[in-house]
């Protein structure tokens, strides 16, 4: 008998949307987290938005994932009396002509209207806030508080404050698995791009992407929906502050801000957004981001004990629950770890691993 079924390293969106699923399926879960004061979930926005990027494409597989993942914010609010995951509209705002015509085109998509919002673009954001003559749309859309989430989310884990150093800490026995004397059927990283490090997972081939994002408080007020235009401006619970994000940069991939992108930052909004502000704080942090934002899960090749849920990319809180709970099954009732998402996939046969 082990003391636990999952240990899980790692207290971000991955591991502890996993955790709350694994506690639902009646799994004994301790979770170990180094305690960071900056990580990626900490500091993200939690947009979850519809409709995206140039093309203004559908996000990967949205009708599933928004659906699940306000279910379960749902439940997790109703089970701690906290509130932390809200619609809102969220406003796009053409950068170019083209982008016009691109999305004249994708009306005649029924499945892309059903993310449309009624808001007109001027109606929701005046003149003496934004100039809007370019044109844009709303879409009905949807934010996690993070960091309120995480936090709300302890109250129902048992979490422990441990870096763990996989070289030093952990032993695999036949059926079990030790880390820092507690016993387990399973252990689990859900470490973000810390992974990276992983001696146990060097073979995962990381495309991280560091982020830089701004908090503003605004001098007057500022509608509070969501607003993108080659940048985003995401309000939180104060209705003067709003965060604004987010740079990406491949190359330096540490969590210290970096003047050059928070001013990339703020020459992208003034160009358009009329309303002064002070900034009040500038965090970075790196997202862990493998294919896109298509998390990969499973089981070490050699230590089929050993989980892996990562590379969430830029849609952890999109996407973490639904794979959490996919995962879940993995580990409760034995599903097959489906190919496409399987980590496994990135071991190269005859490699050491
Ligand atoms: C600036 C920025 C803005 C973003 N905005 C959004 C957004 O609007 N919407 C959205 O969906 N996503 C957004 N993201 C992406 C989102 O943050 C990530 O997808 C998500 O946070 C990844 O979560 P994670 O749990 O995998 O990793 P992390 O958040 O990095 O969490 C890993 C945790 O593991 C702990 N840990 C690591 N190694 C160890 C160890 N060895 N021992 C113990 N503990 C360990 C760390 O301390 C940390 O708590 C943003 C990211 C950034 C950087």
């Amino acid at each position: 008998m082990t003391d636990f079924d999952v240990v899980i390293v790692g207290q971000g969106l991955a591991g502890t949307t996993l955790a709350l699923h694994l506690i639902a399926a009646g799994q004994r879960v301790l979770v170990l987290d180094a305690g960071t004061p900056v990580t990626a979930s900490k500091i993200a926005a939690g947009l979850m938005t519809p409709i995206t990027g140039q093309r203004l494409t559908l996000s990967w597989r949205v009708d599933e994932f928004l659906p699940y993942a306000r279910e379960f914010y749902a439940r997790i609010e109703q089970e701690t009396d906290r509130a932390f995951c809200h619609d809102r509209i969220a406003v796009r705002l053409f950068t170019k002509e083209a982008e016009r015509a691109v999305f004249e085109r994708r009306q005649a998509d029924p499945q892309f209207r059903t993310h449309l919002a009624d808001a007109a673009v001027d109606a929701v954001l005046p003149d003496d806030v934004a100039d809007t003559e370019g044109g844009g749309f709303s879409m009905n859309a949807a934010q996690l508080d993070v960091a309120a989430f995480l936090a709300a989310a302890r109250a129902l884990l048992t979490v422990e404050e441990a870096a763990v150093d996989w070289g030093r800490d952990v032993a695999f026995g036949t059926d079990s698995v030790t880390v820092l004397g507690h016993s387990s059927r399973y252990l689990v990283s859900c470490e973000g791009f810390a992974a990276a490090a992983n001696p146990y997972f060097g073979f995962v081939p990381f495309n991280a992407a560091k982020g830089d994002i701004l908090t503003l408080r605004f001098k007057s007020p500022v509608p509070a929906c969501s607003l993108h235009r080659g940048m985003w401006l995401a309000p939180t619970d104060d209705p003067l502050v709003f965060r604004l994000g987010a740079s990406y940069d491949w190359a330096q991939l540490d969590n210290l801000p970096d003047a050059a992108a928070g001013a990339m930052l703020e020459e992208k909004l003034t160009a358009f957004f009329h309303v002064p502000y002070d900034i009040i704080n500038h965090e970075a942090a790196v997202r862990p981001i493998v294919r896109e934002s298509k998390a990969l899960i499973g089981f070490h090749p050699a230590h089929p004990q050993l989980g892996f849920f990562n590379a969430l990319g830029s849609k952890g809180s999109l996407h973490g629950p639904w794979f959490a709970r996919l995962f879940c099954d993995c580990l409760v009732t034995g599903t097959p770890v489906p190919a496409e998402f399987d980590v496994q996939q990135y071991v190269t046969p005859g490699d050491p691993v």
